[in-house]
């Protein structure tokens, strides 16, 4: 099966083809635009890279779309993005004004272009779907919940990835097994003892996420992408109070204190550096006071999430590290694991030095939890949800 990813970003277009069968998969052509103006331009010039290229003779040959969506009003998972798929992330555009237009907008162009390609989105959200209902709620008032504003979770994909790839690891292929029929089967009962994750992507943007039996328990972000751990430019959780409180002291208006917390704030904000945590670290290496206060906020927060997930799990047999600053930062992941012997965290400190960006093992052979570092790779997820979701639907 040939399957497109799609990844429209706000101002960027990237594709993968993959050719995928019940073993797995391989990319067949990738490419991408940045700096996109006009999203229906970049599309069906990379369709016609395609064929001209000689990745495909004819556009008929891509069986499906997939779109990395973020969240919809009253709809996740992994489903079909036809006209209610993209109503709903029209519903939503406010919450994600980045995001769900360019994916509207895109789910329609393909509709048009390849009318005879099975279009699939895998909400972000997909994965906290079977959180308890007091893990997915805000203290809010009738009204407010009324309008959809919950906890719901992202990097679900990522996340999910990690559920599967763990639980081979740790040798329990009943849970992986399960974890690959999840959005198709939904959460199926595991005999014997339970399996506990956590999984901590840290990238441009972060998250943790509790994880028993290969199913999310809770993450640390919820209404937005804008909550949980401190984010590259975002601020990552406020009480609610520090917003009305700026406005009135500062005298900026709303837009003006949503745009500095979304886009000068987090590690940015802190450092007064950048954005990115490899001049962070470069900075603080050298002394800068701010920039050590960054990182150290980052570590807080993961350790914060770490501390609430193992509790509510009842322990843990693997803490796993994955994205650009999880898989390229062996610094952060031992100033996370530091002192958590009692915990049955215990990082192996040469393994982990020497994993860059590759999957390995880095925990002591006496720590109780297994500490993981597993590569994120996105777009393949999304190529296996979407042949697992049609394979499926055919039989
Ligand atoms: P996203 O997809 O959310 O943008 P990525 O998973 O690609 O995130 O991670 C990007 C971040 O990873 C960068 O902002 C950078 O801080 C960090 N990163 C990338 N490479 C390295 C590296 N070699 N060492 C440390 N951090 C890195």
């Amino acid at each position: 099966m040939r399957i497109l990813v799609a990844n429209l970003g706000s101002t960027s277009f990237k594709y993968r083809l993959f050719l995928m069968d019940e073993h797995g998969g391989e990319v067949l052509a990738k490419g991408g635009y940045e700096r996109v103006e006009d999203h229906g331009t970049v599309i069906e010039d990379a369709l016609s890279k395609l064929q001209s290229e000689g990745h495909i003779a004819d556009l008929s040959e891509i069986d499906a779309v997939a779109f990395k969506t973020v969240l919809g009003k009253n709809l996740s998972g992994c489903v079909i993005a036809d006209e209610a798929a993209i109503q709903a992330l029209e519903d939503f555009t406010a919450v994600a004004p980045a995001h769900n237009p360019p994916y509207a907008a895109g789910i329609r162009q393909f509709a048009k272009i390849l009318p005879k390609a099975t279009r699939v989105a895998l909400f972000e959200t997909a994965f906290y779907q079977w959180a308890t209902p007091a893990g997915q709620v805000y203290a809010l008032p009738k009204a407010w919940r009324d309008i959809g504003i919950r906890r719901y979770g992202f990097h679900g994909a990522s996340h999910k990835f990690i559920a599967e790839r763990s639980a081979e690891l740790c040798d329990r292929e009943d849970v992986a097994d399960g974890v690959r029929r999840l959005y198709l089967d939904g959460p199926k009962p595991i005999a014997g003892k339970p399996l506990r994750v956590i999984s901590c992507h840290l990238g441009g943007s972060s998250s943790v996420t509790g994880i028993l039996n290969g199913v999310a328990i809770g993450t640390s972000m919820g209404f937005s992408p804008q909550s949980g751990l401190p984010q590259n430019n975002r601020v990552g959780d406020l009480d609610s109070g520090a917003i009305p409180y700026a406005m009135r002291t500062l005298g900026i208006s709303l837009d003006e204190a949503e745009r500095q917390l979304t886009k000068q704030a987090g590690l940015l904000g802190l450092s007064g550096i950048s954005n990115d945590i490899r001049d962070v670290n470069a900075a603080a290496s050298q002394g800068n006071a701010d920039a050590q206060l960054a990182i150290d906020a980052l570590v807080h927060s993961i350790r914060h999430w770490i501390g609430a997930f193992q509790l509510e799990l009842g322990g843990l047999d693997a803490l796993v590290f994955t994205a650009g600053i999880g898989e390229n930062g062996p610094g952060l992941r031992a100033a996370v694991c530091h002192g958590l012997e009692n915990f049955g965290i215990m990082l192996d400190p040469s393994k982990n030095s020497a994993c860059l960006a590759t999957e390995a093992t880095i925990s002591d052979g006496d720590s109780l939890a297994r500490i993981l570092v597993i590569p994120a790779n996105e777009e393949l997820v999304l190529a296996r949800e979407v042949f697992r979701k049609l394979s499926y639907q055919k039989n």
